[in-house]
């Protein structure tokens, strides 16, 4: 089978060494933003396709039967494009979507549905902590009344305000650090996206734990797909044994 997965996660590339094990002509989608990302076996793109009519066209032209998209939840614009395209060109559209995280007794959560709203909710002077990556960081730190720990990956272009300061550390984080960290920096707020998957899970017992209160921000709908929650059920979907 020719298939392209549209990736950026750890299960695209689960998904792909898979296929490739087995045999199936698979090239990856990557966008090209992280440095040295962990590569997937067999075939690589990289860089945009240029809205809905360049992905409808490489599907065409590269003879795509099955289109995959294994994209972060959050990464909703090319999700988005992937429903459109797939239904221009008659390719079906699989959908891997990590389970979101619930809320769970004890857990104190406001959803929200945007940046702007979750940094409108905080309550003056709060102490934040902030996981929400570079997207919309300046919502938050507009609030020079609340003050805010920056945790990303990668540093961010800008340079923070007074009010705010860079913790730059890459996941898996565990509870015991969380814990730490929250109480260290008295933390009385913590925002998040609704990622789902372990690697990140235990800020949300840390804040379970410590009486934190959660800022949710859901996550976009993107539109019709097959969708599946594990790279088993995508292999199934593919009509190959989970
Ligand atoms: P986005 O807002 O949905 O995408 C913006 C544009 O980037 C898309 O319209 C598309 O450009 C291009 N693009 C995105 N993913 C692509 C892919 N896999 N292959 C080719 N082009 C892609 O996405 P984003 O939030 O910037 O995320 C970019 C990538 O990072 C995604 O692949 C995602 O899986 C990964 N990632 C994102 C997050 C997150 O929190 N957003 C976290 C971890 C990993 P064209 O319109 O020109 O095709």
């Amino acid at each position: 089978m020719k298939i392209l997965i549209l990736g950026g996660t750890a299960e695209a590339r689960e998904l792909a060494n898979r296929l490739v094990g087995l045999g199936h002509e698979v090239t990856t989608s990557l966008a090209g933003r992280t440095q040295d990302p962990i590569l997937p076996q067999g075939g690589l793109r990289m860089g945009g396709f240029g809205g809905i009519p360049g992905l409808a066209a490489y599907l065409r032209v590269a003879g795509i039967e099955t289109l995959v998209d294994a994209t972060h939840p959050y990464a909703g614009q090319i999700s988005i494009n992937a429903v459109a395209a797939a239904q221009a060109v008659h390719v079906p559209l699989i959908r891997y979507m990590r389970p979101e995280w619930e809320q769970q007794i004890g857990d104190d959560w406001i959803t929200v549905e945007t940046m702007v709203e979750a940094a409108a909710v905080l309550p003056h002077n709060a102490d934040v902590l902030l996981t929400t990556g570079h997207a919309g960081l300046e919502h938050f730190l507009a609030r020079d009344d609340c003050q805010f720990v920056v945790r990303t990956i990668e540093a961010p272009d800008m340079a923070l305000p007074r009010h705010a300061s860079l913790l730059q550390t890459r996941p898996p984080y565990g509870l015991i650090d969380e814990m730490a960290l929250m109480e260290r920096e008295g933390i009385t707020h913590l925002v998040t996206k609704n990622s789902g998957g372990k690697q990140t899970s235990s800020k949300l017992e840390a804040a379970r734990r410590l009486g934190v209160k959660v800022i949710m921000i859901a996550r976009p709908v993107y539109g019709p797909a097959n969708e599946v929650s594990s790279v088993n059920d995508a292999m199934a979907a593919l009509g190959l044994a989970g």
